[in-house]
């Protein structure tokens, strides 16, 4: 299995668990949520677009990431596999993904859905730190860095979300159920759909991930 989409709610471990099953598989780890918060940072015109709907916990408008996944697409950055995380986010997004991936003659694999409850997926974001150069996350206090504050990867000090802050984060919960969940179902009906149980250790949650991918699980920790 090459062609993936990680769902769930925010929190839920996407990004930690695809970066790593990307590497794994040797797949191509394709993050809406980091490429727009690029674009804010670096002040394009999708940033701009998008900055005032991020900050509220709402989804950005869907012209604009049907439009973001679509050049990934026609450029052929997902020819040697992919797992996108965050999108797609609606059903409308669902359904242009499916059309993108018709017109290329790509076909996806699994659409794996991390489940957490909200009550973990709080407690998660209230303690999410990232890297604001690689992007990649910790938790205080499941995940530190080996120095505090200071990603282990290249030194930056480490931030935190704006849109981690509890009532923005139990907005993007809101909005996970009512436009996102959907697309659940969107895959279940297509057989696609993949359930895995994402409160269990870092660990556990990426072994479960490889059985499903079809890679050799090993005992090493990765
Ligand atoms: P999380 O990792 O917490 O699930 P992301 O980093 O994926 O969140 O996304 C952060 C924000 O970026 C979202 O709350 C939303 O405003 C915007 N966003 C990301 N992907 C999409 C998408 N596919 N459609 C609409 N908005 C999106
Ligand atoms: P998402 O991309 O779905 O929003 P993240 O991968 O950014 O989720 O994880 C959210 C927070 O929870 C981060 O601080 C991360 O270090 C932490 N985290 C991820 N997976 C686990 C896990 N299995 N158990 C405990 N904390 C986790």
């Amino acid at each position: 299995m090459k062609n993936l989409i990680f769902l769930g709610p925010p929190g839920s471990g996407k990004g930690t668990q695809a970066v790593k099953l990307a590497e794994k598989i040797g797949v191509l780890h394709l993050s809406t949520g980091d490429l727009l918060r690029t674009a804010v940072k670096e002040g394009t015109e999708l940033g701009k677009q998008a900055k005032q709907y991020m900050e509220r916990g709402e989804l950005v408008p869907d012209e604009l990431l049907i439009g973001l996944i679509e050049s990934k697409v026609t450029n052929g950055d997902l020819d040697n596999g992919f797992i996108l995380d965050g999108f797609p986010r609606t059903v409308p997004q669902a359904e242009s993904l499916d059309g993108m991936f018709e017109k290329n003659n790509m076909k996806l694999d699994a659409a794996i859905l991390l489940q957490v409850s909200d009550e973990e997926v709080v407690k998660r974001l209230s303690g999410r730190w990232f890297c604001p150069k690689c992007q990649r996350t910790y938790n205080f206090p499941a995940n530190m860095p080996k120095q505090e504050g200071i990603c282990d990867d290249d030194g930056e000090k480490l931030q935190r979300r704006p849109d981690d802050e509890e009532a923005v984060v139990r907005n993007r919960l809101e909005v996970y159920k009512k436009q996102t969940q959907p697309i659940e179902d969107y895959y279940r009906k297509k057989s696609v759909l993949i359930e895995v149980n994402g409160e269990q250790s870092p660990d556990s949650v990426f072994n479960d991930l490889l059985k499903v991918v079809g890679s050799q699980v090993t005992e090493e920790r990765i």
